[in-house]
């Protein structure tokens, strides 16, 4: 049984995210979406927020995915949910840099824990929350970005 977790901000959630999550069930049994709900990062949606945005768009449909809230080190999120992988998303090679030095933090932090990194599809590799947000602040058309629902959020938002 491969229990794996995806850890972010997903402030909010976008498609690029969503496929990042269906495509790692391919690899695991069991995804555990954690937000980070870290108080020195400023979000535009609570945490709770994020949290039922992940859900009412992935969980009824995917049932090996769920989504919870977590703060502190994300090793330490892995150990409380018993995962022994962490899936990340790259883009391109900006991502990388700072990908590769979180997952060489983290082996040192806890050597039994995996990253295991999923290419962008290429559909979405310009795609950020930030850059939803900034079109979203200035009226912008971002429904082929974002779920339906987190589109209607973001409009009421701003
Ligand atoms: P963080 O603040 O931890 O980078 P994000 O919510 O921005 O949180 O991203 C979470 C993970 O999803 C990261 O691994 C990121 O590289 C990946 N990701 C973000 N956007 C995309 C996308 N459009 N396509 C694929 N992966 C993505």
């Amino acid at each position: 049984m491969i229990r794996a977790i995806y850890p972010g901000s997903f402030d909010p959630v976008t498609n690029g995210h969503i496929d990042i999550a269906k495509r790692a069930l391919r690899i695991v049994d069991e995804l555990v979406i954690g937000v980070l709900n870290n108080s020195n990062k400023t979000a535009l949606f609570s945490a709770d927020e994020r949290v039922k945005m992940l859900q009412d768009t992935l969980g009824a449909e995917h049932p090996k995915i769920r989504v919870e809230s977590f703060s502190g080190l994300t090793v330490d999120f892995a150990k409380q949910v018993n995962a022994n992988i962490i899936i990340r998303g790259l883009r391109a090679v900006t991502d990388y840099e700072y990908e590769l030095q979180m997952a060489q933090i983290n082996y040192e932090l806890c050597p039994e824990l995996e990253t295991t990194f999923l290419m962008a599809n290429i559909k979405y590799a310009f795609l950020s929350s930030s850059m939803v947000k900034e079109i979203a602040s200035f009226g912008g058309d971002i429904s082929d970005f974002v779920p339906p629902l987190v589109a209607d959020q973001l409009r009421e938002m701003f």
